[in-house]
């Protein structure tokens, strides 16, 4: 009678494992576009001193943006071989290189860099940020989207808004993602900080279609 007992329970046993085999080879084969997505990690990187409230604010909303993690590293100093006293401001390009030198892109899938200092590029006379187009590395300054650069009372909302379409922009760039000509689409060119404000911090539909698919395939 306990044999018996014994030999059904087996069976069962070995019906139940099998059926859990079966359930869960279809599962995880089914879904590896769904793993990879989750490993993705953009990295956040603090030149000099960046507040903690900016980059919390920031990294929950990139995160949410582009569907991965985000990992804040270590702060590196402000390279001084960037700053021009002629003009003020510190060469965007120069920064982007110093990261190449803490940094071995093939380890990080897209960095981002943030500066608190007033960016520039020799043919303009300023810039919220830079990217390396389908690369590794971008920057964005912080400088110019607080509402007290241009002498006005400051405003957090508003501040950590542009915050992200700066981000969301040139993180886009390193995705390959170009210039987009819908003027709400956060890959509009900002010509100026209007045109921030104007925009909104998504994608329009073509660039979140070019984003996706550009992200499903790495
Ligand atoms: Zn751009
Ligand atoms: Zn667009």
């Amino acid at each position: 009678m306990e044999n018996k007992k014994g030999k059904k329970w087996k069976e069962f046993l070995s019906y139940v494992f099998s059926t859990l085999l079966l359930l869960y080879f279809p599962l995880t084969t089914a879904a590896p576009s769904y793993s990879i997505r989750m490993e993705r990690i953009i990295t956040i990187i603090p030149i000099g001193d960046i507040e903690s409230w900016v980059l919390d604010d920031l990294t929950k909303r990139l995160e949410a943006t582009f569907s991965c993690r985000t990992k804040i590293y270590t702060t590196i100093p402000l390279a001084q071989k960037a700053y021009n006293p002629g003009r003020n401001q510190y060469y965007s390009s120069h920064l982007l290189q110093v990261l190449h030198r803490h940094l071995t892109p093939s380890k990080h899938e897209k960095v981002l860099a943030i500066v608190n200092v007033d960016l520039y590029v020799p043919q303009l006379n300023f810039v919220f940020g830079e990217a390396e187009l389908g690369g590794h590395f971008a920057i964005i300054s912080l400088s110019r989207l607080h509402q007290s650069f241009y002498g006005l009372a400051e405003n957090k909302k508003l501040f950590l808004e542009r915050t992200l379409k700066e981000a969301v922009h040139e993180l886009g760039h390193t995705y390959g993602l170009r210039h987009c000509p819908d003027a709400t689409c956060v890959m509009h060119f900002s010509n100026s900080l209007l045109d921030t404000d104007k925009k909104s911090s998504s994608f329009c539909r073509h660039c979140q279609n070019l984003l996706d698919e550009i992200i499903g395939v790495e």
